[in-house]
């Protein structure tokens, strides 16, 4: 059993009082990400300054045998960040530091509690973009964008996290630092450690400064909104659309239920004539002289080709922000309107409509108190399925029959070979579910690579990989 003001006393001799949080206000705020299904139960919040703070933190919870949950904007949607067994939460919120911006080799470095969107903003600055976004950038830190991988709308044209990181320093569970790479762009020098850390979830341990990637931003953007005849009229669009247009940055699907959802809940303007089976927003970067003149023509021979049945084109950037209102509103609207089980979820691209088809049908038939929403990336066969609950079922029956589920929507999933987890990470969530898509082969390795980083097992135990209980503090 471990005594708290033992490790508090010790952790005080190199932080100051306002870096060591104890009372149950700070512990519940900082214990525990956007879902709320593990009650937070930390024993401290250490908020260090500088790296030697958090390789000090490491070493002496490791000393005390206290497990440490990373924690950055806990925006994450899988409980990766939650401490519910009296953990030490550490908070990367202040080191937030841009740290240099080379315009030469187009790089930024920065810590890792930098906001995502201060990133996006100071590349502006210096006429150079960050093209990783999502809608949670004012919060979400690049610490933790890192360690969940993450991905977004334009994945399909930038790829995810992982693309965009250069070179990582870290403290590792045995409270080494290691500088990973650098901010070298060739180095095949041996095993790439920087790529381990990337969707790891704070397991191996602490990302504490990254140097990132930036690029030439696009010089306009433009959207399109589509409705379509049905789920299987998606991927001809896709492949017509790699076809035709030259930048294409997202391809999102909304199903006919999210996008009604949306335009009446939020009382938006259908901007379509009607209303349709599915729907698809696209994405295109106007990068030619010509280029809106090509997108445009695009768009009117697919209606004529029969691929969409109804178009908008944005040709203002007010009108290119309606039609992405409809898509970046619709998970806050379900979660305001509905009870509701999120799943993020993967599948090859071909495979999309067959997958739809079998988890409407498998859901419908087995669930009859629920009703089933999906939209996504689905350029790169990212859906998110989400279960609302009818009005007929209870709350505790509904929360029963989620877990079932879970387990039909993941056993379609491995069936489709895909991931049941597209984006967000396993964290607690989903640990349990993970062999539906990690062999136990690929299980066991990950158990090994996280004995070499954090042999004392103190990082984040019990995310990701099923781990034995730790030692938590007592007061
Ligand atoms: C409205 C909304 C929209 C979203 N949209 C998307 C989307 O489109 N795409 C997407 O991929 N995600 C999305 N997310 C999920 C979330 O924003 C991302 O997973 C994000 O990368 C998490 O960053 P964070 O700083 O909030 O991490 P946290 O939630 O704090 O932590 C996430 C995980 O990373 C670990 N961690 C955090 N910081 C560090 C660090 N410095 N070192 C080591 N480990 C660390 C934590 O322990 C935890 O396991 C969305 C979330 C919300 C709320």
């Amino acid at each position: 059993m471990i005594h708290i003001s033992a490790l508090q006393s010790e952790l005080a001799t190199h932080l100051a009082a306002y870096q060591i949080l104890a009372d149950e206000q700070s512990k519940q705020f900082y214990g525990r990400d956007w879902i709320k299904d593990f009650p937070p139960s930390p024993c401290l919040v250490v908020l260090p300054e500088s790296v030697e703070q958090v390789q000090f933190v490491v070493t002496t919870c490791g000393k005390h045998g206290v497990a440490i949950v990373p924690s950055g904007g806990r925006t994450g949607l899988s409980g990766g960040a939650t401490a519910a067994h009296g953990e030490v939460i550490l908070s990367l919120e202040r080191m937030r530091a841009v740290l240099e911006v080379n315009p030469i080799d187009r790089t930024i470095r920065c810590q890792a509690g930098a906001p995502l969107e201060r990133i996006q903003l100071e590349a502006t600055q210096h006429d150079l973009y960050f093209p990783v976004d999502f809608s949670s950038r004012g919060s979400a830190q690049i610490g933790g964008n890192i360690a969940t991988n993450a991905g977004g709308i334009r994945v399909i044209r930038y790829g995810n996290m992982r693309e965009w990181v250069l070179g990582l320093k870290v403290v590792t569970g045995r409270g080494e630092i290691l500088e990973l790479n650098g901010s070298l762009w060739k180095n095949n020098t041996g095993y790439d450690l920087r790529s381990l850390f990337i969707g790891s979830e704070g397991t191996l341990g602490i990302i504490v400064e990254a140097t990132l990637k930036l690029t030439t931003p696009p010089k306009d953007t433009t959207r399109i909104l589509c409705g379509l005849s049905s789920n299987d009229a998606i991927l001809p669009l896709l492949t017509y659309c790699r076809g035709r247009l030259r930048d294409l940055s997202a391809f999102e699907f909304i199903d006919s239920t999210a996008f009604g959802e949306v335009i009446k809940h939020r009382q938006l303007r259908n901007p379509l004539s009607d209303t349709y089976p599915a729907y698809v927003l696209v994405e295109c970067e106007l990068n030619a002289p010509s280029a809106m003149e090509q997108v445009t023509e695009a768009f009117s021979e697919a209606y004529e080709k029969g691929l969409i049945l109804d178009v908008v084109v944005s040709e203002s950037s007010a009108q290119s922000q309606e039609l992405m209102n409809i898509r970046d509103l619709i998970s806050e609207t379900l979660s305001m309107h509905y009870t509701l089980h999120k799943n993020d979820i993967s599948v090859p691209v071909p495979a999309i409509p067959a997958f739809l088809l079998e988890l409407h049908e498998s859901i419908t038939t087995a669930y009859a108190g629920f009703k089933v929403v999906v939209f996504g990336h689905v350029g790169d066969g990212n859906l998110h399925v989400n279960v609302l609950k009818r009005t007929e079922i209870t709350d505790e029956a509904f929360w029963k029959s989620c877990h079932d589920s879970d387990r039909t929507i993941f056993t379609t999933v491995q069936k489709f070979r895909g991931s049941i987890s597209a984006e967000h990470g396993v964290g607690m969530l989903k640990r349990d579910f993970i062999h539906f898509s990690r062999t136990p082969e690929e299980l066991e390795m990950m158990r090994g690579i996280k004995a070499v980083f954090d042999p004392m097992n103190i990082m984040n135990p019990g995310k990701v990989l099923p781990a034995a209980t730790r030692n938590s503090c007592q007061s």
